[in-house]
């Protein structure tokens, strides 16, 4: 039976390989949204045809709007244009691929639905994680995890008991300065941050990796997918993104997923699940390979690594706290503000300062530290950068 998706964040780096497995396995693709690339959002409307397209950004809705006026699709435009896309959409699963905060909302809105949400979007666990768990608990919507480590624990934990589970080991390739000093940090430039060793990634998520951020933020991300506590997840530095994370029992059994590093992977198991089908992705040679390296993090280099367990602990909205002094912090970094030791520098002040974030539990209050969190984060770039 030909599935129907729904793809969120089309024309971003994961949006585009989900649109390749859509492709490949002859997915119907019936809604597709956008942030502000009209260019490539009209391309895919007029390759899959969807019912509904809708862009974030309301000048490219308009222009989108135009450009489609010969065919019959819907074009939407911003947040409620999102909603309404979902709402309407046959789709037994929507792809979440929309990156940053943004995608909190849309998250919402799929388990509001009733549609399986594959979730590449990780802010939506970072920033709400305890209200989005609760809302898919109470819809009964299964959130299957589209991020490599994620979907590989997902299917780790498949072999046994949750009540069995010893702990998490979350791989890490380390990023471009995986070795270097807290000093040698202090030099790299944006160039040397972009080159990422083995994943091809966004740039805001390839800056992530490059601090460890991304894999602190993973780290709250598998804590509420999987119902364990931040100590329970243990970051390990895998140079060669090969084993994608695994499950420690209490056997000391560790029961891992093998694979070579392609979403495209992740996001067809996102969608098949609990199937399996034949993938574009290259076959595993593990013999050509070799050798496979382990290493521990350096936390005292990365120390947003240890940041997203406190603000894990800690709860309330500081994890959101976190995200969003990130989110502006690499965005400062990306547009030359900045250095790259500005961004854990400017993402821990501001979490010191917003403590009282701790106390956040309801989605406004959530969304108002993040919004307090951007605005000081700002503040403090100014400073820096004048
Ligand atoms: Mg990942």
């Amino acid at each position: 039976m030909t599935k129907t998706i729904a793809i969120l964040g089309a024309t971003g780096s994961v949006g585009k390989q989900a649109l390749d497995v859509s492709r490949k396995r002859g997915y119907k693709v019936d809604f597709i949204s956008a942030g502000a690339n009209e260019r490539d959002a009209e391309l895919y409307a007029r390759e899959f045809k969807p019912k509904a397209v809708a862009m974030a950004n309301p000048e490219a809705a308009a222009s989108l709007k135009l450009k489609l006026a010969d065919t019959d699709i819907k074009v939407l435009s911003g947040e409620e244009g999102i909603n309404e896309g979902i709402s309407d959409s046959h789709s037994e699963t929507v792809v979440n691929s929309i990156l940053g905060e943004a995608g909190l909302l849309p998250s919402l809105a799929v388990i509001e639905n009733k549609k399986r949400l594959a979730l590449a979007n990780k802010e939506s666990l970072v920033i709400a994680g305890d209200i989005v768990m609760k809302k898919a608990n109470e819809a009964g919507v299964e959130i299957i995890p589209v991020d490599s480590e994620h979907s590989a624990i997902f299917q780790s934990l498949r072999s046994s008991k949750r009540a069995e589970v010893k702990r998490i080991l979350l791989t890490a390739s380390g990023g471009p300065f995986f070795g270097k000093t807290k000093e040698e940090l202090n030099l790299v430039t944006l160039e040397d941050t972009l080159a990422h060793p083995t994943w091809k990634m966004g740039r805001k998520i390839t800056v992530d990796s490059a601090t460890l951020m991304n894999k602190g933020f993973e780290i709250v991300e598998a804590a509420h997918l999987f119902g364990v506590s931040a100590e329970k997840i243990k970051v390990l530095v895998h140079r060669e993104s090969i084993l994608h994370s695994a499950v420690e029992y209490i056997d000391n059994s560790v029961i891992g997923e093998f694979s070579v590093p392609d979403m495209r992977m992740c996001v067809q198991y996102a969608v098949d699940y609990p199937d399996r089908f034949d993938s574009a992705s290259d076959e595993l040679d593990l013999v050509k390979l070799g050798r496979l390296t382990f290493d521990e993090p350096d936390t005292e280099a990365f120390p947003l690594l240890s940041l997203a367990k406190r603000a894990y602990s800690q709860g309330g909205g500081m994890c959101a706290v976190m995200n969003a002094a990130d989110e502006v912090a690499v965005d400062a970094f990306l547009s030359g503000k900045i250095k790259f030791s500005d961004i854990s520098r400017t993402v821990i002040n501001t979490f010191e300062k917003m403590l009282d974030a701790r106390c956040a539990v309801t989605l406004p209050d959530i969304i108002k530290s993040d919004r307090e969190a951007r605005r000081r984060a700002s503040e403090q770039i100014d400073k820096i950068s004048v």
